[in-house]
């Protein structure tokens, strides 16, 4: 058995089970295999009734005394409670509409069970049991020690529940699976780490939390250890490169864009274009990752790299996640390019098949010197005559592979640039940027007007907008807002056409307002951007289409709907969006929750304008999962790895995986596999 077989060829696993299977992501035996726990029940210890501690969860087991069932409130809820007891002490345990299990609980019989405990209600002395998280009747004459274990818990379904996934398992685990090592002999002797398949044994049924720790241990090393391999020999074939673009230092027409700019440069951005310039200089590729806030001026750099590389003879080229941010790109630059002798061309899947062909023959045969784009440039019909310099802007919308995609497109190695407002913790920073130098633009340019923001009800939403409608009147533009809504929810939240419906009929009737969201056609949405820009729209209803990089320094007011539903990082870039000109700026975050976490992650909100802190916090309010879920980020899939607790252990694999470049033989052991497990990111490097 192949683990890349399709799950279907396993006993037991039809059409139906497979295809419910795939709608978790399980399609070949190695994804159900790595269908990690989600957490673990622990119920390696048991405990006598009477050494209950109220308050902690605890297995324990005793005998059905007796049994009561009762019907109560006003939704009728059927409660079912069994009283047990084990000489030591007595405890009630209930059910909550399960009344069939009532057959099942009969006097004498007796219970293993897993819970919160707590003092009973009415019960002298009882505890009671009422978040139980499993129970089991035993047989006659079996032991409750031996159901004593670690049970792994899976994100089961309805049809695809516990008792499945554990049997699954039991069966997968116990077949002959080719699990042939990934880590190099060397390696795994000198970090002690257990043999691969003991860990997928441990990991879903540990005997011991100490069994489970080391499990844990390998599979999470063993993932960032190759990532971290990959990410070297990206860099380190960068250095390497005989072929790099050597840039001359910088002469007239970078001069004449500085000279050109409506301000000097932050001390942050001349030191950060020093950087750049010195690295462009070197024969050896530039491999450069500029982190900077939202609002801190990384486009200006862009476009001082791009023109340096043209001054050399080069073609530079820009990237942009969005359509509309590759357009405002596009403008910027030609507008402060006008009478250069520089041409600029734009290139996007928008374009008409035509105008595309165009462009790409005018790319390939040098007749414009820099491109922006968005992903289009990516795509293999694209050949660039001379690439100098590739560009990624708001480099967390694209892979690493996308990333590498553009640097192939010239026949020597470009210099690659990549530019992040995504604020990240150091450990993210290695995992994700592993391969780059990093430049940081840490101060915001002179003379803005800090954002202030507000937290509020939905009762206030009158008064918020009455207030939007003055700044308005008074020449000021804003946004408004929405989350996106998901199908399969429930809750009544309107969407982004239903507010817009909203306000411009009634507060805003008017003034001209706009809509934006994700479903329209591209023109649609390019027409509703430029109107805005041009100021012929007032008021922007939106999706978080506009999270990224738009510039509309008129624009002093946003309010964000439902602020609670969307991540801090998100809220920050949103928020980016204002406080671009000379206006004194608002921010209200329009928001009814009242679990703590949201009220506490909307006050730092209100706090804070630090995109840096502002992240640690989302990341400690929210935990990883959330936080990297809504962020996009280009990460290859940690399945066991926490980028957050496993600091230590990333340190490590870095380091093993830099020892593992100097020598040959674990080098030739890792190239298959990383060509296999990381296909999408590596295969560039592991087909050379
Ligand atoms: P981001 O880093 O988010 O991409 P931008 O490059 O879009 O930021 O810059 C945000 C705004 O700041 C732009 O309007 C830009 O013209 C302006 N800006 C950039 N650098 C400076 C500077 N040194 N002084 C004043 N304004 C600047
Ligand atoms: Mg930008």
């Amino acid at each position: 058995m192949e683990l890349t077989e399709p799950i279907d060829r396993l006993k037991g696993i039809g059409p139906k089970k497979a295809q419910k299977l795939a709608r978790l992501g399980i399609h070949t035996i190695y994804d159900l295999l790595t269908y990690f726990p989600r957490t673990y029940e622990d119920q390696s210890r048991l405990t006598p009734i009477g050494s209950l501690q109220a308050g902690e969860k605890a297995t324990t087991a005793g005998t059905v005394m007796s049994i009561r069932e009762k019907v109560a409130g006003t939704r009728r809820l059927n409660i079912l409670t069994a009283l047990i007891g084990d000489g030591t002490g007595f405890l009630q345990v209930s059910w909550f509409n399960q009344g069939f299990l009532k057959k099942e609980l009969q006097p004498g019989r007796r219970l293993f069970v897993t819970g919160r405990v707590e003092y009973a209600y009415g019960g002298q002395g009882q505890f009671a049991m009422s978040q139980l998280s499993s129970y089991q009747v035993l047989s006659e004459r079996e032991e409750p020690e031996s159901r004593l274990g670690i049970l792994p818990v899976y994100a089961a379904t309805k049809s695809l529940n516990q008792s499945f996934f554990r049997r699954e398992m039991k069966t997968l685990l116990a077949a002959p699976l080719p699990l042939r090592g990934v880590l190099p002999p060397a390696v795994e002797r000198a970090y002690g780490l257990m043999p691969r398949r003991d860990a997928f044994a441990a990991i879903h049924f540990p005997k011991d939390a100490g069994a489970l720790a080391a499990a844990r241990k390998r599979l999470a090393f063993e993932e960032l250890y190759l990532i971290q391999c990959g990410l070297l020999l990206l860099k380190k074939r960068a250095r390497e490169a005989k072929r790099g673009v050597r840039h001359l230092a910088s002469g007239k027409l970078v001069q004449q864009v500085l000279a050109r700019l409506p301000f000097t440069l932050t001390d942050d951005q001349a030191q950060v274009w020093q950087e750049i310039s010195r690295d462009m200089e070197r024969p050896v590729p530039m491999r450069r990752l500029i982190q900077g806030d939202v609002g801190s001026g990384k486009t200006v750099l862009a476009l001082l790299a791009l023109v340096k590389t043209v001054e050399n003879g080069f073609q530079g080229a820009l990237m942009a996640p969005t359509e509309i941010l590759a357009r405002q790109h596009y403008d910027s630059f030609q507008h402060l390019l006008e009478g250069m002798p520089i041409r600029v061309g734009f290139l996007s899947g928008h374009l008409t098949p035509k105008q595309r062909q165009e462009m790409i023959a005018r790319i390939a045969a040098h007749e414009v010197d820099l491109v922006v784009g968005t992903h289009a440039l990516i795509e293999e019909t694209v050949q660039f005559a001379s690439l100098g310099l590739a560009i990624t802007d708001e480099q967390h919308r694209f892979g690493i592979a996308q990333r590498a995609a553009l640097e192939k497109k010239g026949t020597l190695l470009p210099d690659m640039l990549v530019m992040t407002a995504t604020p990240i913790p150091r450990t993210m920073t290695l995992t994700v940027y592993g391969d780059l130098d990093v430049s940081q633009i840490r101060h915001l340019p002179p003379g803005r007007q800090p954002i202030r923001t507000f937290v509020r009800g939905t009762d206030r939403r009158p008064l918020i907008y009455r207030y939007v409608r003055e700044q308005i009147e008074q020449g000021r533009q804003a946004y408004v807002v929405c989350p996106l809504i998901e199908m399969n929810e429930f809750v009544e939240i309107p969407s982004a056409e239903e507010v817009y419906e909203e306000l411009r009929h009634g507060i805003f009737r008017g003034i001209p307002c706009g809509l934006l969201h994700g479903r329209m056609k591209q023109q649609e949405k390019e027409a509703v951007m430029r109107d805005f820009y041009e100021n012929r729209i007032k008021l922007l209803v939106a999706t978080t289409v506009i999270e990224v990089g738009v510039n509309v320094p008129n624009a002093s007011l946003m309010v964000i709907e439902h602020a609670d539903r969307f991540g801090l990082a998100q809220l920050h870039q949103l928020r980016g969006r204002i406080g671009r000109g000379s206006y004194r700026s608002y921010c209200i975050l329009v928001s009814d929750s009242r679990t703590e976490t949201a009220k506490e992650r909307l006050a730092v909100m209100a706090e804070t304008a630090d995109g840096f802190r502002l992240a640690e916090e989302d990341l400690r309010l929210r935990g990883p999962g959330q936080f990297f879920g809504s962020m996009q980020h280009g990460l290859p899939d940690l399945k066991v790895a926490d980028v957050l607790k496993d600091m230590d252990l990333l340190l490590a694999a870095r380091r093993a995986a830099q020892e593992t470049l100097g020598r040959q033989e674990d080098l030739s052991f890792v190239l298959p596999v990383l060509a296999v497990q990381y296909k999408e990111q590596f295969l560039h490097i592991t087909d050379t």
